[in-house]
């Protein structure tokens, strides 16, 4: 089954939720950055994040950043995403990891840290980007954006973010929601909601289950009148190009290009999203120093 999401909102349009199937899109990132157990839960509960936080923006061009630093070993996190599905990530140390906890959990509170900041950037082709930061609370990531979204935009929300990682440590199912409530919705709702979330299995265990995200909306709000206005296939997706690491190399300015020319002859330069390899020699490399020169 392909990865994607639905965003659904009840019929009297009080509550909304978000509910995403992940599991191909944290396996192409941890082959690409063959991070260690823990770290594909980090990096896939960040991506799943960044997918459905994504997905609230309006247009194509939107662009979010969403910057995990905690004061953990695998240093910051950075996964950039759009609305269209499309999200790419990378980590400081993707192969560091951490032992689980006395439970036998990937213990990513520890590998993360519980100090430290998230940050959201959302470019929406505005003069100045949105940027609201927060406090790490726990480092698990969900607790986080949950904090994020209560501090920094007074909205009450539930986030659930999951990984179970096999045996074989490959990806075997990732997913995750967010519910955010308006303030029409009487407390009464709330505490059904409340005992929904506590009732229902984790989120990666209904996803390895079989369950789809439509089943798991009904699955936790299945008293409320809910409708799918949306859904959105996901992909682990870059968008570097030889354009674009050339614009790169350019705003390196002319000294630098000579001295790779005089000591290499040639470049090779790494997409650290996607991991292509971009090969520049001397020709490309002399044809980047003449467009510098004609600036
Ligand atoms: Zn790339």
């Amino acid at each position: 089954m392909k990865d994607y999401l639905i965003r659904g909102m009840d019929k009297k349009g009080r509550l909304r939720i978000f509910v995403a199937k992940t599991t191909n899109m944290v396996e192409e990132a941890r082959k690409i950055h063959e991070t260690s157990p823990t770290a594909t839960a980090a990096m896939g509960r960040s991506l799943t994040a960044a997918a459905i936080m994504g997905a609230t923006m309006k247009n194509e061009e939107d662009l979010l950043t969403l910057k995990i630093s905690g004061n953990g070993t695998i240093g910051t996190i950075t996964i950039v995403g759009n609305n269209k599905g499309e999200v790419k990530g990378l980590a400081d140390y993707p192969q560091s990891d951490v032992p689980s906890t006395l439970e036998g959990k990937l213990d990513v509170g520890s590998l993360v840290g519980n100090e430290g900041t998230i940050t959201v950037i959302m470019d929406l082709g505005l003069k100045e980007p949105y940027v609201g930061q927060t406090e790490i609370v726990t480092g698990e990531i969900g607790d986080d954006i949950a904090n994020f979204y209560l501090v920094s935009e007074q909205v009450p929300t539930a986030v659930a973010l999951g990984v179970l990682v096999d045996k074989d440590i490959t990806t075997k199912a990732a997913g995750g929601y967010i519910i955010q409530i308006l303030p029409e919705i009487s407390d009464d709702e709330i505490t059904l909601i409340e005992n929904a979330i506590q009732k229902a299995e984790p989120i990666s265990t209904m996803i390895n289950n079989g369950l789809t995200p439509e089943e798991i909306m009904h699955e936790l709000l299945g008293e409320f009148d809910m409708e799918v206005t949306d859904k959105i296939e996901l992909n682990y997706k870059c968008d570097c190009s030889e354009d674009k690491i050339e614009k790169v190399l350019i705003s390196l300015g002319r000294k630098e290009i000579e001295d790779i020319i005089h000591e290499d002859g040639e470049s090779e330069v790494v997409c650290h999203f996607c991991n292509t390899k971009y090969k520049f020699d001397r020709d490309k490399l002399e044809k980047i120093l003449l467009t510098i020169n004609g600036q």
